[in-house]
């Protein structure tokens, strides 16, 4: 998607704060973050939200899931975190590149 701001980031036309990249996924630190650390994991490619994934994301998604605990203690998170994924308009979704907010204060 040529105008979705996270597929911009994915392709380093606008920066971000990475603090882990593969060849699916790519987390980066939330420009307007809600807690101390507050990173955001998604996957390179575009998929608009959970509303949208099929039965063929189900291991890039097992996979973010599985990320996160390394990703949160990696950033001092090791006492616990939060995770969210906000899913469309009704669920509070403004970015329409499906996104795992991961958030926590370091203990
Ligand atoms: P949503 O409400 O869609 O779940 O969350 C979108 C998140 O993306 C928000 O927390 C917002 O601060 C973050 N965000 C929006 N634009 C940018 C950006 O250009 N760079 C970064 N790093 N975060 C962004």
């Amino acid at each position: 998607m040529s105008d979705c701001i996270f597929c911009k980031i994915v392709r380093g036309e606008i920066p971000a704060n990475k603090v882990y990249e593969d060849s699916e996924v790519i987390a980066f630190k939330d420009i307007r973050p809600a807690a101390p650390v507050h990173l955001l994991l998604i996957p390179k490619r575009h998929i608009e939200s959970m509303l949208t994934t099929t039965k063929e994301d189900e291991a890039l998604l097992g996979k973010m899931l599985a990320l996160t605990p390394v990703l949160a203690r990696e950033q001092g998170l090791g006492a616990g975190y939060k995770t969210a994924i906000n899913t469309g308009l009704a669920g509070g979704q403004e970015v329409f590149h499906l996104h795992l907010h991961v958030m926590g204060t370091p203990q």
